[in-house]
């Protein structure tokens, strides 16, 4: 099963970005080409019944994945990356972190109003950077119509917090 796959690959890392924190490196599964093609497809299968126009991609980590399953459905990507990297015109939104805040940027001309839109990201934590990202759909008269992750940390119940924006949030792995 992809899910023991997965799980099998990452590797832990202790106190890292903090300490307490155990932090999951998915950088083992970049280097097995097979495992990340098998990643690919499940992820693109769990979002068949999905009418998806644009896949969103959040930095960095969720760019890996995120043009490799628009690339597999057929669909545009686009970045969503942290402050002051985009070259062009942008919007922002600024989200709580356990200490401080971070912001997020897309291009204004990233979605046409009206299309529906997935938001990919490695890993669903508390559900804070994806629900800022979906403040950015919005903000551009785009549709959130799901999530998908490689990873969800169940614990955090992040799927909860996402379910006011759309029912459909898949994950590969879950803890
Ligand atoms: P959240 O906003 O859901 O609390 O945190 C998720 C974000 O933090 C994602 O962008 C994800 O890449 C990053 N993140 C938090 N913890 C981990 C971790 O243990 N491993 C990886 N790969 N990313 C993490």
């Amino acid at each position: 099963m992809i899910q023991d796959q997965i799980k099998q690959v990452i590797r832990d890392v202790s106190d890292f970005p903090k300490p307490g924190i155990v932090f999951k490196d998915i950088t083992p599964i970049l280097k097995n080409p097979a495992l990340c093609n098998e990643i690919t497809k499940a992820l693109a299968q769990q979002l068949a019944s999905l009418n998806i126009d644009v896949i969103a991609g959040i930095e960095s980590r969720g760019f890996l994945f995120g043009l490799a399953l628009a690339q597999q459905l057929g669909v545009p990507f686009v970045p969503i990356r942290k402050v002051g990297k985009l070259p062009y015109k942008t919007i922002q939104q600024s989200y709580n972190l356990e200490y401080g805040s971070a912001t997020l940027e897309v291009h204004e001309d990233a979605f046409e109003p009206g299309q529906k839109v997935l938001i990919h990201d490695d890993l669903l934590a508390t559900g804070g950077t994806v629900v800022a990202a979906s403040a950015l759909v919005q903000k551009l008269d785009a549709q959130v119509v799901g999530y998908s992750f490689l990873i969800n940390l169940d614990f955090l119940n992040g799927k909860e917090r996402l379910k006011t924006f759309s029912e459909h949030i898949f994950s590969l792995a879950d803890y």
